[in-house]
């Protein structure tokens, strides 16, 4: 693949619009050059609106994807977090290599659609539903890769150690056994996978890449924590775990361990740049601290928390302790960012009985944003820069957005889309999260090719088939 130039009539860059603004893609799909206030050179692809970069789902369990919208009905007084769990267990454990591929596809290509470029796949189904291993240990791995290849999205998989049901449990439920991953095989596998898709050339389809997650604190023996940790000493790719999402694992840890999650890792010294705390839904402002002091980031989830029943994150602390904030589908019954960010701000909104509270005014004094380019009066483009910086972490990139260097994703903005007409392009970004449900992505590019052109997916007949095929498997047809 040769590079490729661009002009778009304006970019989000560096938290700001810009006009008129040429960008030229490299061979390896990355940015080479990007400039503003260039008037359209002749040789130029013209892009029909304004840019914006993609944005990374930074939790995602694409499994979970066969679910959504099956799990809305009450069956008892009881039920919360655990009993959804329990049955969100029978679908994981339905799930074969081919029909996992077909589910991931077609989720993949709705998060294109949604506006996401990359995924983190916290992956935990390991092995045959009745716990004997594949002949091929990588199967379910291989066919979130395949499905990212299909849909053309990047891809970050996550192999997740997982052995136990909880803290006084020695071992996984029968209807876990599928998900059982000690430390070294948590760390095979993410080596395994990352040589084989280099090796396969498929990375060079779309961008492939492994970190390491853990289930939670409570899934996983003390000293398998400890045997992941030296393995990862010198691994520079993303570690991610969930923390603090249920009050009943918080209560459990303090049980058995004297401290709540957050501060448990804390306290080992072990978190730092690489580490990504999902959900860290009830935690307190010494472990906000103690998270800001480490350079980890938080992945939260708005859709699925709400979902879930499982509490308001403190999204304006997070904020104000300059932590690293990214999204995640999670278990995507949304597959859309800008439903996860007005969720993000609605939520504190209604809690909190304010308005914007994730934007800060223009001059506001004590800008505790130091590492985010400018303070953000609209509180879309706030919540924005937090994800597109935060996520590109989380997904093990250093650089994310329209810089010459980072990966070559961007959205082009339909400029006929309905919810926008009219409005001042200034505030368009405001509009996208808070106007107008509307499908504003006209044309999506990942690593510096097309995934979505005018709006349509090449593939989308044929995946869309797979997963109806795929999910009458599971469910029937009636
Ligand atoms: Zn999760």
């Amino acid at each position: 693949m040769s590079g490729s130039r661009h002009w778009a009539p304006a970019a989000w860059m560096d938290g700001a619009w810009q006009r008129s603004v040429v960008l030229e893609t490299d061979a390896d799909g990355r940015w080479s050059h990007i400039a503003a206030g260039v008037p359209a050179p002749p040789d130029t692809e013209h892009l029909a609106g304004p840019v914006l970069p993609g944005l990374v789902d930074a939790h995602s369990h694409a499994f979970q994807r066969a679910f959504a919208g099956l799990a809305e009905r009450r069956t008892d007084d009881g039920d919360d977090f655990w009993s959804w769990r329990d049955r969100m267990y029978e679908v994981a454990n339905a799930v074969t290599p081919e029909n996992l591929r077909a589910i991931a596809a077609h989720l993949y290509v709705e998060l294109l659609r949604g506006g996401y470029t990359q995924v983190c796949e916290f992956h935990y189904l390991q092995h045959q539903a009745d716990g004997t291993p594949y002949a091929d240990p990588l199967a379910l791995s291989m066919a979130l890769a395949d499905a990212a290849a299909d849909a053309g999205i990047g891809l970050t998989l996550l192999p997740v150690l997982y052995e136990r049901a909880g803290f006084s449990a020695p071992s996984l439920r029968p209807d876990q056994r599928r998900f059982h991953a000690g430390a070294g095989d948590v760390w095979r596998r993410s080596q395994d996978f990352s040589a084989r898709v280099t090796a396969a050339g498929r990375a060079s389809r779309v961008p492939l890449n492994a970190g390491l997650a853990i289930h939670s604190v409570r899934a996983a023996a003390q000293s398998s924590l400890v045997e992941l940790h030296r393995l990862a000493h010198g691994f520079e790719g993303p570690i991610h775990v969930h923390v603090s999402e249920q009050r009943a694992e918080l209560r459990d840890c303090v049980v058995a361990t004297g401290r709540t999650p957050v501060a448990w890792l804390a306290a080992q010294g072990w978190l730092d740049a690489r580490w990504q705390l999902v959900h860290a839904t009830h935690v307190d402002a010494a472990e906000i601290a103690a998270t800001a002091a480490s350079g980890a980031g938080v992945v939260l989830c708005p859709s699925t928390e709400g979902n879930l029943g499982d509490g308001f994150a403190d999204v304006p602390a997070w904020l104000a302790a300059d932590v690293d904030v990214s999204l995640g589908s999670d278990s995507n019954v949304t597959r859309c960012w800008r439903e996860e960010l007005r969720w993000m701000e609605y939520g504190q909104r209604l809690k909190l009985e304010r308005r914007n509270v994730c934007a800060q005014p223009p001059g506001a004094a004590g800008n505790v944003q130091a590492r985010h380019a400018r303070p953000q009066p609209d509180t879309a483009a706030s919540l924005f820069e937090r994800a597109r910086a935060g996520g590109g972490r989380a997904a093990g990139h250093a650089t994310w957005g329209l810089l010459v260097g980072a990966r070559a994703d961007l959205l082009v903005i339909d400029p006929d889309d309905p919810g926008l007409l009219g409005l001042p392009q200034a505030r368009w970004l405001d509009a996208l999260v808070f106007s107008s449900p509307g499908r504003p992505w006209r044309d999506v590019m990942v690593a510096g090719r097309w995934a979505l052109r005018k709006h349509h997916h090449a593939h989308v007949e044929r995946i869309s088939a797979a997963f109806a095929r795929a999910m009458a498997e599971l469910w029937g047809r009636d």
